[in-house]
């Protein structure tokens, strides 16, 4: 890539320009009223899309967005309830007003992080997760170009964005493949308790084409520990948050690249401390004595918090029938999946368990935290 003799004199001239850039340039979202019957619910209830990026000064101005959403996710239910609960459960697509502003606001985010990252004197290194830094002098380019050209936002937020919406049929796809061990490709990792039980390595990844991991997976775990493996690095069709068109993966998926002093850890500190800035936490925090059953740690999954905080508040109140539609969805599976005549019982954790993997996570905690305030 050529690289562009930008002449931002300083860090703070350079977020300055790029603040009046994107409330000049940035396109007005694709959401038109009528596109679905969602969005046009949730316009009657209030909901338009952004001009520009929303900055949200603090964790009020935040929430006072979520309330909007709260209203207008309540309007959309008491219209029809399986509107919101196929959102949730990923059986419909998500609203495109909701994905929209998500997917403009992360656009914003990453476009400050170049910024930050091409800032003088900045010592943010962004990279792939790949351990190889892109150098200051593209980030100059990439944030000079963000500036001047949507289709720029776009490019530079793809190339960091590892895995956005995802529907439960895809997610259905990932669950069926590895619970059944099938396919050659090796996946999440083994954790303390399958090593213990079958005399792995805790922390080397699952290969189906393995003798030993299809002895200790078919033989050693029950049904219900395999889900428990599965569960460790991905979610389960109904359950996952990257449903719901607010969820996003940046930067890498390496557990171990973004602890300290590793490849992504600047990305992280950065995230940190400015991600709220722009809607977005950090929802996945790994086990705790109260909540055993959870997903890892993950300091790659950020989330559009005035959407899928109204959402998961929505989620909490109506948990019966949440209960009820993710029930049905996983019967048609085990049903279409056991057609051959074997009896797997391929959701049994998550008939008992899957509150803890949806319902008690994305709290703020200290997340929500504005580092300026
Ligand atoms: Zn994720």
């Amino acid at each position: 890539m050529p690289v562009i003799k930008d002449d931002l004199v300083s860090s703070a001239l350079a977020v300055m320009s790029l603040c009046v850039a994107v409330a000049v340039t940035f396109a007005p979202s694709t959401a038109r009223a009528g596109e679905s019957t969602s969005d046009a619910l949730l316009e009657a209830a209030g909901i338009t899309a952004p001009e520009g990026c929303l900055a949200f000064s603090s964790p009020a101005a935040m929430e006072a967005r979520a309330d909007e959403w709260r209203v207008a996710i309540d309007s959309l239910a008491a219209s029809d309830p399986d509107l919101v609960l196929g959102w949730i459960t990923g059986t419909r697509e998500p609203p495109t007003l909701a994905r929209d502003e998500s997917r403009a606001q992360l656009e914003c985010m990453i476009a400050a992080v170049a910024a930050a990252a091409a800032a003088e004197g900045s010592t943010l290194r962004l990279d792939y997760g790949d351990g190889e830094a892109e150098n200051r002098s593209t980030m100059r380019s990439w944030s000079s170009r963000i500036e001047r050209s949507t289709r720029w936002r776009e490019r530079v937020t793809d190339h960091f964005t590892r895995s956005h919406y995802r529907s439960a049929a895809g997610q259905a796809g990932i669950w069926h493949r590895k619970f059944t061990f099938t396919k050659k490709r090796s996946f999440n990792r083994i954790s303390g308790y399958a090593a213990e039980t079958c005399g792995l390595t805790e922390g080397h990844t699952w290969r189906p084409d393995s003798d030993r991991h299809r002895r200790c997976w078919f033989k050693l775990l029950t049904p219900e520990r395999r889900q428990i493996e599965i569960l460790g690095a991905s979610s389960a069709p109904g359950l996952s948050r990257h449903h719901w068109g607010t969820d996003y993966d940046v930067f890498g998926l390496n557990p171990r690249a973004f602890l300290d002093g590793k490849g992504l850890s600047d990305e992280y500190a950065w995230m940190r401390d400015h991600a709220s800035e722009h809607g977005f936490f950090q929802t996945y925090f790994g086990p705790t004595p109260e909540q055993e059953h959870t997903y890892m740690e993950e300091r790659w999954h950020w989330s559009y918090y005035p959407v899928s905080h109204a959402l998961l508040g929505w989620a909490k109140v109506h948990q019966t029938d949440l209960e009820a539609a993710l029930f049905q969805m996983w019967d048609k599976y085990e049903g279409r999946w056991n057609s051959s005549g074997q009896e797997r019982p391929f959701f049994s954790h998550l008939r008992t368990h899957w509150r803890g993997y949806v319902l008690t996570i994305g709290e703020p905690d200290g997340a929500l935290e504005h580092s300026h305030d």
